[in-house]
């Protein structure tokens, strides 16, 4: 049974610069000594979203239980994306990782420096269809209903 003092969170991982499926293999192992009760998604390869030409992102989404508040959460997955060197030169550009908040608990919070549920995840099949396989109930830990086919055209292809 999970610690009561601990809360369910879903973090997505990005990666297309610098052998990204390596980059995320090794932010999840990470993770997998951050977080309890760790469980992750298989890897997706994904097509870029947005204007900037650039190769294919590696994508996957984590969860797991933690005892650290949003912010510090936040810390962490920033910190780890330093460790990857990641380069933030152009919004919406090749990074090496990018780690999100997705969902903390049920939560909803909304300040300057974090806002979750994350606002572009139900939007995006790259977090959608990683997310299912960790969620069978088929709904989002907010409760929403997640809708397969909307995101049949979202080019993901899984990785073996
Ligand atoms: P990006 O370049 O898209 O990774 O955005 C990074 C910025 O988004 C950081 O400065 C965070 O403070 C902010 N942010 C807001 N909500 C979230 C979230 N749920 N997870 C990660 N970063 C977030």
């Amino acid at each position: 049974m999970p610690d009561p003092a601990k809360t369910e969170v879903y973090l997505g991982l990005g990666a297309n610069l610098a052998d990204p499926r390596d980059q995320v293999l090794r932010a999840m192992q990470e993770l997998a000594e951050l977080l309890s009760d760790y469980r992750a998604s298989p890897l997706y390869r994904t097509r870029p979203v947005g204007p900037v030409a650039q190769p294919d992102f590696i994508n996957a989404v984590v969860c797991g239980y933690t005892t650290l508040a949003p912010d510090a959460l936040l810390d962490h997955c920033q910190a780890l994306e330093r460790r990857h060197g990641r380069e933030r030169t152009i919004h919406w550009g090749p990074r090496t990782l990018d780690v999100d908040i997705l969902y903390y608990g049920n939560v909803h919070l909304n300040s300057a420096r974090l806002q979750i549920p994350h606002p572009e995840a139900l939007r995006r099949g790259f977090v959608m269809i990683p997310l299912l396989t960790l969620r069978p109930n088929g709904e989002t830990p907010t409760g929403d209903p997640i809708d397969r086919s909307r995101y049949d055209d979202a080019g993901l292809e899984l990785l073996a």
